[in-house]
């Protein structure tokens, strides 16, 4: 930026507490997220998106699915039903297994899960510089999961340590209860439990049942990966934070079948260009994404990563990235009594493939996303907020404003729009003084203005104006196009 620029434009910095309250703020005046059924008082953790927030998500979704089906010459994609054969649910372990520890407070009402109690405990004591009782409760906290009641080991640990909710302060506990996450439905006219199926938890498991049909039907060979973004559900003991933790929410997950024996290098593989993507794709700052090694392995891994992101309200999982064996496959090929074994054409090999999974929550990447692009500044002595969105994520890709609303110019800009609209989503503003339409864009994250004034008239050239540094320059109006498909490039 030259001085004249950094003159034009001055950051102010912004307390991160106060960043939710605006973003929410923004999000719903804007139209990119409202609260679901607002005019009923809403549902708890259920969220709309609004006309520019629906934008910004396909986008989102288009660059995954371009990033992990048809730039791979070996991933494909599928779009696999919410609802599947209940035995799907015990054969991946989720009716059994896919529970929280919850804990209720007596005098406040108020629900917790038990192991976030503990967690945030030991990270407490670790902050205080009680390293000795850190660990004494952190090896507690491991060896739960081994006692003949687990339920009661972490109620005791949890009146051992008189921990406290952290909201409240209060510490009046029942008794550990296990909650399984999985919402329940009834299919058919009999609401007996011989109907019940479950909406998916995951999207994962679409996949894992449809390994044959898509190898068969796509001919294709180990290693190979099989997409899907879609829609999953989950009972959340605790919920908020926005649209971080939601009931319904969509995935992106892939998973990719390889070799017993070469999950692991596949696994680095991943890593890497999972990574990558949300950098180079996305445009998000490295420095706000973190890498999380899970030590307590879930029984079916063999090694998991998950990539944080710096929220305003901490840093939390955007993707989990798992080597989870044969377990999915293996559990399958025993409940279907179907052979899920894949056969080398070459070597004539039979084995069970190995899995590793790229799995990251849409609408979790759509707050990091929010968040990172939020941005308040000073332009030209005037205050501005500012959505500093990848041309690609952001939800308008250009405005035309003519300068004057009637006549020629008027006509000109409506020309420009009518062009532009037929490749990119494109805003037309006539309402209000230039400043203010620009303010306007800005706040959605529009990365370009074309305005067309006086001179247009007489040379056919439009200025463009880029959102982030408020410079302009001119370029033919017969361009506009071409230079909006090199940008979003
Ligand atoms: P958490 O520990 O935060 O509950 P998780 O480890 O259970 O997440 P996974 O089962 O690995 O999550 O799911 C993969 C991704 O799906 C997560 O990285 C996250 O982005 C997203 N996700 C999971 N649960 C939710 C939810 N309740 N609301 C929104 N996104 C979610």
């Amino acid at each position: 930026m030259s001085n004249s620029e950094e003159k034009r434009v001055q950051n102010t910095s912004l307390a991160p507490d106060k960043v939710m309250h605006k973003l929410v703020s923004l999000a719903k005046r804007r139209g990119f997220i409202f609260p679901s059924s607002e005019i009923y008082g809403g549902l708890s953790s259920c969220f709309d998106y609004g006309p520019l927030g629906s934008e910004m998500k396909k986008n989102i979704k288009d660059l995954w699915w371009n990033a992990m089906t048809r730039r791979q010459a070996n991933i494909v994609g599928i779009d696999a039903s919410i609802m599947m054969n209940p035995t799907v649910w015990e054969a991946s372990g989720h009716v059994a297994s896919f529970n929280d520890p919850m804990i209720d407070d007596r005098t406040t009402k108020r629900r917790y899960r038990a192991d976030h109690l503990i967690e945030n405990h030991i990270e407490k004591l670790r902050r205080d510089g009680k390293t000795e009782q850190a660990d004494r409760v952190q090896a507690a906290y491991e060896a739960v999961s081994a006692a003949p009641d687990a339920n009661r080991a972490l109620y005791e640990l949890i009146i051992g340590e008189a921990i406290k909710a952290p909201d409240t302060g209060s510490g009046d506990w029942t008794e550990v209860r296990q909650f399984n996450l999985m919402f329940q439905c009834s299919m058919g006219a009999v609401a007996d439990t011989s109907g019940v199926v479950y909406l998916r938890p995951e999207t994962a498991q679409g996949i894992f049942v449809n390994f044959h049909n898509v190898r068969e039907s796509s001919r294709m060979k180990v290693p190979f990966g099989i997409a899907q973004i879609g829609k999953a559900f989950r009972n959340e003991i605790v919920k908020g934070n926005f649209i971080f933790r939601m009931v319904e929410f969509e995935q992106m997950e892939m998973q990719y079948f390889v070799k017993p024996g070469t999950q692991l290098e596949a696994f680095e593989a991943w890593r890497e260009r999972r990574f990558a993507w949300y950098v180079s794709d996305l445009g998000i700052s490295p420095e706000k994404l973190h890498w999380y090694k899970h030590d307590k392995l879930a029984h079916y891994a063999d090694l998991a990563y998950d990539i944080k992101f710096e929220f305003p309200f901490g840093i939390e999982e955007i993707e989990g990235i798992h080597s989870r064996t044969d377990f999915d496959l293996s559990q399958h090929q025993q409940y279907s009594g179907k052979n899920m074994e894949y056969i080398d054409q070459v070597t004539g090999e039979r084995y069970l493939p190995y899995v590793v999974e790229t799995s990251a929550g849409c609408d979790r990447l759509f707050l990091a996303l929010l968040s990172d692009a939020y941005n308040e500044d000073v332009v030209d002595g005037e205050q501005r907020v500012m959505l500093r969105l990848s041309p690609k994520v952001a939800p308008v890709k250009a405005a035309v404003l003519p300068l004057v609303k009637k006549g020629e110019m008027g006509e000109k800009a409506e020309q420009l729009r009518s062009e532009l609209s037929a490749s990119f989503l494109v805003q037309y503003d006539d309402a209000a003084s230039i400043g203010k339409r620009y303010r306007r864009q800005d706040e959605i994250g529009t990365p370009f203005c074309f305005t067309v004034d006086h001179q247009t008239l007489e040379d056919q050239t439009v200025t463009v104006r880029y959102r982030d540094t408020a410079t302009q320059e001119r370029i033919a109006m017969a361009g506009a196009k071409l230079f909006l498909a090199e940008k979003l490039m």
